[in-house]
């Protein structure tokens, strides 16, 4: 996508300089000419009447759709240079998941604004709306949309056929019909293809799959898009509680899910604010959103102060110790972070689960091992060449075997347990594993030096 984007700026530059140039008898052609999602690429560029002016001139349809690809916290100023009728038919030409969207969005940047949008809706409308936005956010009843396509089990091929003709201009799509018992209940499904394939006088009840994958209002949408990824369904219905058929998820959403999630992983990792939008944020909010983590770790480094001043007397007797701090407890960090990268993502994805526990605490105990023994031969030779001392080279050997093994442990049991812990495993973020294993890696050293030069040292510790 970013790729695309590039290739496309000069595009979008130009669209840009046409649509704010645009006389106002222009302007309606120029922006009705672009595509939508080219609109929302150059919005931010544009100057604040040029956004209004163009939701106004525009057809709803196009203006909603506009509207609701707009990055959340800029749809509400959007919609303040229309008028009362404007943004009514721009409202109501929204998809009923994009319109609860909005109307969220509303009601959390601007609340007042958000009550008299309501009042100009249509009843049906603002009804359809306020259910979705009942149910959180990140669940499955908050990305669905209302708009799908149900049938009876005791209808015929053609008799669906011709239901189809008048009901699919309004779905969100035509692709999988539901079939619902006539108290609502989700009992069946088809595909267009199984439709079209089948003789005109067959029922429903005859062609359709019988066993229908579904979630819940409140299944996770992590857990939607998973699903979705394994059973290749581009649509997944949503049943509420009672088992009667209330919406579908299409698979438009749950791309933005999965892409969400990711960042959100992609942050936590990096112990930086989930619920932040970078590109917008000004210094301030930024400061704000990252000072509380950067100042957790530093308390929590801070430790290692505690630890290096209470082996003082070890370090005045063998000074060069001090220098090799850095290499080791970096080392430490980086293989901690390294294995829990790959244990979070995979964590994420599903493809190891809390069972999976004893295999991991294995085959992390072996690749450490390895690991370790690795950097121990480099560690003891480059010690035996810059300081040609072998008692301390075997120490920074036995060391980093050490050091290697723990953080490669560290790195892959705590976001495991962080899963069994209910907690978001990305939380194991690599500056937070590096912390611990600074403070860790610096009390093995100690140890170990203190074990292999204790003859020489005149006070062990
Ligand atoms: P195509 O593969 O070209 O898209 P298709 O008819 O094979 O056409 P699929 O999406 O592959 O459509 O669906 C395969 C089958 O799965 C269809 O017969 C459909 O009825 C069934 N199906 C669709 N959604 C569900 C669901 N949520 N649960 C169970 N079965 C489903
Ligand atoms: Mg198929």
């Amino acid at each position: 996508m970013e790729t695309q984007r590039t290739e496309n700026q000069e595009e979008l530059d130009e669209l840009r300089a046409s649509i704010e140039d645009a006389p106002p008898n222009e302007l309606a052609a120029r922006a009705g000419q672009a595509r939508p999602q080219e609109i929302v690429d150059i919005w931010e560029d544009l100057s604040r009447e040029r956004q209004g002016e163009i939701l106004s001139v525009l057809a709803p349809e196009k203006a909603a759709e506009i509207l609701s690809n707009l990055p959340e916290d800029a749809q509400p100023q959007a919609l303040d240079a229309l008028s009362a009728e404007g943004v009514r038919k721009l409202l109501e030409a929204l998809d009923p998941d994009d319109l609860a969207d909005t109307l969220q969005a509303l009601e959390e940047h601007r609340p007042e604004r958000a009550e008299t949008l309501k009042a100009l809706l249509a009843p049906e409308t603002r009804a359809t709306a306020e259910a979705l936005t009942r149910y959180e956010e990140d669940e499955a009843g908050g990305i669905m949309t209302p708009e799908f396509i149900s049938v009876r089990a005791t209808m015929t091929v053609s008799q669906v056929i011709s239901f189809l003709r008048r009901a699919a201009p309004n779905a969100e799509t035509v692709y999988y019909l539901y079939v619902l018992e006539t108290d609502g209940r989700l009992i069946g499904v088809l595909s267009l293809r199984d439709l079209i394939v089948a003789p005109e006088y067959q029922r429903v009840r005859e062609i359709m799959s019988p066993d229908v994958i579904h979630v819940t209002t409140d299944t996770d949408q992590e857990e939607v898009a998973r699903l979705m990824a394994d059973y290749d369904f581009s649509v997944l219905p949503v049943v509420d509680p009672g088992g009667d058929l209330v919406g579908i998820v299409t698979v438009d959403d749950v791309i933005d899910v999965i892409e969400d999630e990711a960042t959100e992983d992609i942050h936590r990792l990096g112990a930086a604010p989930v619920d932040v939008d970078y590109a917008r944020a000004s210094p301030w909010k930024m400061f704000l959103k990252r000072v509380p983590w950067l100042g957790l770790l530093l308390v929590s480094m801070s430790l290692t102060f505690n630890v290096i001043s209470h082996y003082e007397s070890l370090i005045e007797q063998v000074t060069i110790l001090a220098a090799f701090i850095p290499l080791l407890i970096g080392t430490g960090g980086n293989v901690g972070s390294q294995i829990a990268t790959l244990v979070v993502r995979s964590l994420a994805t599903r493809e190891l689960e809390i069972k999976d526990f004893p295999r991991v605490l294995g085959k992390e105990v072996v690749t450490g091992l390895c690991l370790g023994s690795s950097l121990a031969v480099f560690m003891f030779f480059y010690v035996m060449i810059f300081q040609a001392d072998l008692q301390i080279a075997i120490a920074l050997a036995i060391t980093m075997v050490l050091i290697a093994v723990c953080a490669n442990l560290v790195g892959a049991m705590l976001p495991m347990l962080f899963r069994r812990l209910g907690i978001d495993p990305a939380l194991t973020s690599s500056p937070g594993i590096t912390t611990v294993m600074d403070v860790v890696g610096l009390l093995i050293y100690f140890q170990v030096v203190i074990l292999v030069l204790g003859t020489v040292l005149e006070v062990v510790n």
